[in-house]
């Protein structure tokens, strides 16, 4: 690990000024993917900006049909939350999914949509759920926000400062998960809002994506017999040692039908 510096603020404002001031300088959140990277000195900030103990960036409310969560809330307070498990249960199955105790208890909800992992799970929910991911300067809806692997549409110095997901009249989320870290081989969030339906993909591609074939299919009728031919191409998934991109097409047309079933049989 190179040598930094540690700097705690107060605010979120505190911590943009901070980014701006020093070009070198990174946001620290749980530190579960940003740690190791300064292990294998793969990363060499200057300084690391804690944001874990800023009080405007945590907790969880609910406004109406808005359930929102700051940024440095860990996956564990998510996951046990009575409030999330009453508006929106299939986030807090999400939430309890994700790693082990000590990951879910240090790694947190903005850090995770900041990181973009192409396996993370909260970018399916994000998706799924229509979300907004708001900032220190701005509100992206969740479909302009993931842009790539490890890529976002967050500029220099921007700090996911919460999430809001809209309540949805069902939604569930499964996962094919890798069995050492817990990562998606392939997830589905699958998410009904009136006539509508989204379906968010995590762990097959290079980054989270809506299989809108899907989708439509089940607008047009809400059941596993409409996703029977619904074609996903697998020339767009990951290939690689975890898993081939046809058998990742195979475990996203599962766990479809899975969520879907899980939704039309009551859960
Ligand atoms: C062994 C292991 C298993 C895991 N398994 C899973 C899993 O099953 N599912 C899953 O979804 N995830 C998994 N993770 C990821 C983990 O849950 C965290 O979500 C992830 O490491 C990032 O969150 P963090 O809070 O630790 O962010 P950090 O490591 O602190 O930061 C990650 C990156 O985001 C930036 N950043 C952090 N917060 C912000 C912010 N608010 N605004 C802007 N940029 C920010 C940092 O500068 C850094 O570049 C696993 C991690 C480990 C180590």
């Amino acid at each position: 690990m190179y040598a930094f510096s540690y700097f705690r603020p107060a605010s979120i404002d505190e911590a943009v000024a901070f980014l701006k001031d020093h070009e070198g300088a990174k946001p620290l959140s749980g530190g579960m993917t940003l740690v190791p990277t300064l292990k294998q000195r793969l990363a060499a900030p200057s300084h690391l900006v804690d944001l874990t103990w800023i009080p405007e960036m945590k907790g969880i409310t609910v406004d109406g049909d808005i359930l929102r969560i700051g940024a440095a809330t860990p996956h564990a307070v998510v996951a046990s939350s009575e409030t999330v498990a009453q508006t929106i249960p299939a986030l807090s199955r999400l939430a309890g999914l994700i790693a082990d105790p000590q990951v879910r208890n240090r790694g947190t909800i903005g850090g995770s949509v900041a990181n973009n992992d192409p396996a993370a799970d909260y970018p399916a929910s994000a998706l799924g759920l229509d979300a907004t991911v708001v900032t220190s300067e701005r509100r992206i809806p969740a479909d302009d926000f993931f842009v790539g692997m490890f890529e976002t549409a967050l500029r220099e110095t921007e700090l996911v400062t919460a999430i809001e997901f809209k309540r949805p009249d069902a939604a569930a989320y499964l996962k094919y998960a890798h069995a050492a870290s817990g990562y998606a081989v392939a997830g589905v969030f699958v998410a009904r809002f009136g006539g509508a339906v989204r379906v968010a993909v995590t762990g097959a591609g290079s980054s989270v994506f809506r299989w809108t074939e899907a989708e439509e299919a089940l607008a047009r009728s809400f059941g596993i017999e409409s996703l029977r031919d619904v074609p996903l191409d697998d020339s767009m998934l990951l290939d690689d040692i975890h898993a081939p991109a046809p058998y990742r097409a195979n475990l996203v047309k599962v766990h479809a039908r899975r969520a879907v079933a899980e939704l039309t049989n009551g859960g």
